[in-house]
């Protein structure tokens, strides 16, 4: 058995998948929570689920949880079989623009690009110290969300501000979600049974986190995240868009960097409009005629419809337009809402299609749209465990 343990670690959790190298098939997968806190816990699901509370002080301790885990769920760590690690990096910033194999040097610059990204690096910096030191013979290649968009125009990645404190400060469109928007055009493409390279094609990838890319022939052009995951779309508590001048307002207000960084990243999007962020709840809500969740809702649509016509621009027209990722798979009335009156552009969805419910990657517009619109499942792991086991086999 061949398998590659697929790693996404924050500064407080390690989500975890073992899957198998050749075949993509998921073995187990798990979450250890409340790294560094007096109580932490660890859900396991492989064979058979365990779920404990446990005290996890670091990421060395989380991952040794984790492998008690696997233990006691019936495999040792000897027989898991782990033949390469993955770890997911968010922020690679425009010195990675490809998978890459991990040693000290690689490291240390993951953990130098967390200036870029204080929210996310240092988390997998932790986690990569910790699984290097735990399996030293095991080679570990970080992935990152940003590569995917190393090859957008300079057009679409450079803010206008002077470009000496941009060059200074790295401050430009990295974009994020790049694992995502890559593995998710390219089974689109397999879909629809036409060359990837010959397809343009607009991801939506409608989560937590919500960004829009435009893809030409696999290749990123265009993303709504920036400089960090916080420009774009409205997400879970995320704002998205703001026109800057209004931070400039709330500073001079007297406003502190932090209580504006908590207000941006943590309070805002559909969390700040409704107190949740979960777009189950704020469906629920607006279908009973709140009126805060309905305005939540419309500005998110809003906001997706404003992407999805300028990537039309971008792009001079699309082949497909994809949605993927939790609201974007399961949520047939946004999909519905997102394309309505859109014949103009060719873009009509087929109602039935789109309400029939599926975990398959499905065409939902109608016959006669010029432009196909398809759902297809996210799978950032699976994508991890390809690019990784890709590389140490190359
Ligand atoms: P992330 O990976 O960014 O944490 P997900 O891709 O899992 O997020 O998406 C989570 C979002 O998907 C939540 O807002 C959740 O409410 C929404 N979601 C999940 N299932 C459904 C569903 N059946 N209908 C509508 N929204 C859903």
């Amino acid at each position: 058995m061949r398998n590659v343990l697929v790693v996404n670690a924050g500064s407080s959790s390690i989500k975890y998948q073992l899957i198998e190298a050749e075949t993509g098939i998921r073995q187990a997968s798990g979450l250890v929570e409340r790294i560094g806190e007096a109580s932490g816990h660890i859900v396991h699901r492989g064979v058979e689920t365990e779920e404990r509370d446990i005290v996890a002080p670091d990421h060395t301790a989380a991952f040794t949880a984790m492998l008690d885990a696997f233990a006691n769920a019936g495999a040792a760590i000897e027989a898991l079989g782990i033949v390469a690690i993955g770890h997911r990096v968010v922020q690679g910033a425009g010195e990675f623009i490809a998978p890459t194999l991990l040693d000290d040097r690689v490291a240390e610059r993951i953990n130098a690009l967390s200036e870029l990204a204080p929210l996310h690096n240092p988390g997998h910096y932790q986690a990569i110290v910790a699984a290097r030191h735990l399996f030293p013979d095991v080679p570990q290649v970080a992935v990152f969300d940003t590569a995917f968009h190393q090859s957008m125009p300079a057009s679409a990645y450079t803010y206008a501000i002077d470009p000496a404190v941009a060059a200074d400060h790295g401050i430009r469109r990295y974009g994020f979600h790049g694992i995502s928007h890559q593995v998710v055009s390219r089974r689109a493409a397999e879909f629809l049974g036409t060359p990837l390279e010959s397809l343009k094609q607009i991801v939506l990838h409608l989560g937590n986190g919500a960004s829009a890319c435009a893809i030409e022939g696999g290749r990123s052009i265009d993303t709504t995240m920036g400089l960090t995951p916080l420009e774009g779309l409205v997400m879970g508590t995320r704002s998205g868009d703001i026109d800057p001048g209004a931070l400039l307002h709330l500073l001079r207000a007297g406003m502190s960097t932090e209580a504006l960084d908590a207000l941006l990243n943590k309070r805002s999007g559909l969390i700040g409009f409704t107190g949740t962020g979960d777009f189950r709840d704020v469906r629920a809500a607006a279908d009973a005629g709140d009126p805060a969740a309905e305005l939540a809702i419309a500005v998110m649509v809003h906001r997706i419809r404003h992407y999805l016509g300028a990537y039309l621009a971008v792009l001079g027209g699309a082949d497909a337009i994809v949605f993927t990722a939790g609201v974007g798979e399961n949520s047939a009335a946004l999909r519905a809402e997102v394309c309505s009156e859109l014949e103009w552009f060719g873009i009509r969805l087929d109602a039935e299609r789109n309400a029939t419910r599926s975990s398959e990657a499905r065409v939902i517009s109608a016959d006669d749209s010029r432009v196909a619109v398809l759902v297809v499942p996210t799978d950032e792991e699976a994508e991890i465990a390809r690019q990784t086991w890709d590389l140490v086999t190359a």
